[in-house]
């Protein structure tokens, strides 16, 4: 069992914000910005160069729940603003594998990333 799926389980306790039948957002334990999220299916995909088609509408529900999130957070507008990114693998800097959605916001953040 991966570790998202234990805080899935509240095996393992989380700042959970948000959750649904789909899918759960919890506060990112090392936060890089002043709002850092996770958004993560409740489905054990490990990554999501590993989803299939069938997982397509679950993978909208996850950048749908950002957008929401956002919204209800009062960060959506323009003037703020925000970063989705997901990172699959060595280069890409996964380090849990359990597909997860980074929700950045509150600060400017550069561009392109390091
Ligand atoms: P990634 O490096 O893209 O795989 O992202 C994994 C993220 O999980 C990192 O930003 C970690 O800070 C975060 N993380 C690791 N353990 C926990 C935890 N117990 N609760 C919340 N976030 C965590």
């Amino acid at each position: 069992m991966t570790l998202f799926e234990k805080i899935i389980a509240r095996e393992i306790p989380a700042d959970i914000v948000y959750e649904d039948d789909l899918a759960i957002a919890f506060r990112d334990i090392h936060p890089q910005a002043p709002v850092h999220l996770l958004i993560i299916p409740r489905k054990p995909i490990p990554r999501v160069g590993a989803a299939t088609e069938d997982d397509a509408p679950l993978l909208g529900h996850l950048l749908l729940v950002a957008g929401k999130i956002a919204r209800e957070q009062g960060f959506d507008g323009t003037d703020q603003g925000f970063r989705v990114v997901i990172n699959h693998g060595r280069h890409g800097g996964e380090t849990v594998p359990h597909l997860h959605v980074h929700l950045l916001s509150g600060r400017d953040l550069a561009w392109p990333p390091g």
